[in-house]
């Protein structure tokens, strides 16, 4: 005789759409309302103020600047003073290849204001104690 003691799978709760709280017949998205798996998730890189952000960036912590991210700017902007010191310094031992590594902080300037958090945005972000 076969036990009937098997162990119960425990049955997954039916997905719940979290905005509209319907049963979802789709695991990722809403047949009900325009829930879609990841919303107020960040998306990176779609808006246009990442891009223009990024562009910002040509002047070194524009773009932060205009993210709202005041302090950062200012480091970046800073920042930007002591690579181009030091890549001068570097260029001097290096017969001018030194140079070649100021572009390198630039291209990382400008990918980071295109990946950091909008503060304008109209959903701020939870503030944390500094
Ligand atoms: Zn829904």
């Amino acid at each position: 005789m076969m036990s009937t003691t098997e162990p119960v799978e425990p049955k997954p709760e039916a997905a719940r759409c979290p905005l509209c709280d319907s049963p979802l017949e789709l695991p990722d998205e809403c047949g009900k309302c325009d829930w879609v798996k990841g919303y107020r998730h960040r998306t990176t890189g779609s808006t246009p103020v990442d891009l223009t952000a990024c562009l910002l960036s040509v002047v070194p912590g524009a773009g932060h600047y205009y993210k709202g991210h005041k302090v950062m700017c200012w480091m970046y902007l800073i920042g930007a003073g002591l690579a181009a010191f030091w890549c001068s310094l570097a260029a001097t031992a290096t017969m001018g290849l030194g140079l070649l590594m100021l572009p390198l902080y630039w291209a990382w300037v400008m990918t980071h204001a295109y990946w950091i958090d909008d503060l304008n945005a109209k959903e701020p972000a939870p503030k944390t104690p500094a």
